[in-house]
């Protein structure tokens, strides 16, 4: 059977090269894409592999999954929590212990994400304030 789409999850951390590759398979081997990640990251800003699917996608779909605030608002930024507290500054990929059931990391720091509003991501307050 020949080969009838791709999809490529987490696309936001591919590479623009990645990016550019993908859209040769498109045009080159006339095979669909489908890519599928976060549009910012935690500071807020587009992942370089998002910003350039933006770039050159045939077409963009928002996710009718509607991600909510702890307060109901919608949610706007992904946080990163950092030992509990909200950073803003930092590598767009960290790497660190994400269960959040264990007392103590098995390495480095405990690192979350959390949805926030605007508002609360400005404010730095996240759900268990
Ligand atoms: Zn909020």
């Amino acid at each position: 059977m020949p080969l009838q789409f791709i999809v490529c999850d987490e696309a936001q951390f591919c590479t623009v090269e990645q990016c550019d590759q993908l859209a040769l398979i498109v045009d080159e081997l006339h095979v669909d894409v489908y890519a599928f990640g976060l549009i910012t990251d935690f500071k807020g800003l587009l992942f370089d592999g998002t910003r350039r699917l933006l770039e050159i996608a045939d077409q963009r779909i928002e996710m009718q999954v509607e991600a909510r605030c702890w307060c109901g608002a919608r949610a706007t930024n992904n946080a990163r929590l950092v030992n509990d507290k909200v950073v803003l500054e930092g590598e767009t990929v960290m790497v660190g212990d994400t269960d959040k059931n264990t007392s103590a990391p098995l390495f480095g720091d405990v690192v979350r994400y959390e949805l926030l509003c605007r508002n609360h991501y400005r404010k730095k307050q996240v759900s268990a304030d």
